[in-house]
């Protein structure tokens, strides 16, 4: 093969995108939370969302998921304009986009069995039966058979988390919403969410996740989207963001994070404490 590889190819890139944002702009009073952000997912693909605290990541996802009103531009999700204030719209959306917030938001007085099984019993109406059979079968795909009878509290940061993510899947959404998923957790948890959600993305499930996980966003990412004060800087593939940026503000985010330009699994430091609390394998998830 010849020459550069084609800067823009994406995952999905030859069908209408998933979840297409269009130039919009949230303001909260007098202050901007994001301004003409535009970002389109592709069915297949995850998108990292990546930038420092405040620079409007989580309002993104929020608008995305119907939870906030818009002040400019247009989201369409499946080809469908999401309609924050109309309530039709809004459970619409949310039916088919699952959304796993930074702190978990279980149902504290349920079973994780129940945690899993309300939404397919109350939303989709299966009877109780098959809301539990499903919601059996999400515990198991995210290792936690054992913990079905538990309440929440019984259970760690990164066990919740993996029990939050099985109540989003149990809706069977056609898109996930990570919203910074292991920035709660105890540090030996991390890695056991991020093994999760790598096996999610290997079967092909659509995926948003706000992190600061640069090795996540590296290694399992298809696209990555940098935000700063409200507006997009910078996306494209992995590579060209980690690797090969030349934007300033992309460079100094990444380097506050620690971040020179190659994954600390790379090295020869690969069996450091940070490599370690994070095992992702490295040659299933290298493409
Ligand atoms: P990030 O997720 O990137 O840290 P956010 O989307 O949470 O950033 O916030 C973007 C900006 O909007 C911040 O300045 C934040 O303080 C502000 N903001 C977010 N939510 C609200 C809200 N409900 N009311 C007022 N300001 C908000
Ligand atoms: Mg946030």
């Amino acid at each position: 093969m010849t020459g550069p590889e084609p800067k823009q190819r994406r995952v999905g890139g030859a069908s209408a995108p998933i979840l297409a944002i269009e130039r919009i702009t949230k303001r909260y009073g007098t202050l901007t939370a994001l301004e003409d952000v535009s970002l389109t997912v592709n069915r297949g693909e995850v998108v990292c969302l990546i930038g420092p605290s405040g620079s409007g990541k989580s309002t993104l996802l929020r608008c995305a998921n119907a939870l906030e009103t818009l002040d400019g531009g247009r989201i369409l999700f499946e080809g469908r304009e999401v309609h924050a204030s109309d309530p039709k719209s809004a459970r619409a959306v949310r039916q088919r986009m699952g959304m796993v917030f930074q702190n978990f938001e279980l149902f504290p007085h349920l079973t994780v069995l129940r945690n899993v099984a309300i939404g397919p019993a109350t939303v989709l109406r299966l009877d109780r039966g098959a809301a539990e059979r499903r919601a059996r079968a999400l515990l198991a795909k995210v290792g936690l058979s054992d913990k079905a009878a538990a309440h929440p509290a019984a259970l760690s940061g990164g066990q919740q988390q993996r029990v939050a993510i099985a109540r989003a899947l149990a809706m069977e959404p056609a898109l996930m919403l990570f919203d910074e998923p292991t920035s709660a957790l105890d540090p030996e948890t991390v890695g056991e969410v991020l093994s999760v959600m790598k096996a999610l993305a290997d079967e092909g499930m659509t995926m948003v996740v706000v992190t600061h996980e640069m090795d996540f966003a590296r290694r399992v990412g298809d696209w990555v989207v940098v935000f700063d004060k409200g507006r997009v800087i910078e996306e494209g593939p992995p590579k060209q963001i980690f690797e090969t940026t030349t934007v300033a503000r992309t460079r100094e985010f990444l380097s506050h994070l620690g971040w020179h330009g190659e994954s600390t699994l790379d090295t020869a430091a690969s069996s450091s404490s940070e490599a370690a609390q994070h095992p992702i394998d490295k040659e299933e998830v290298d493409r």
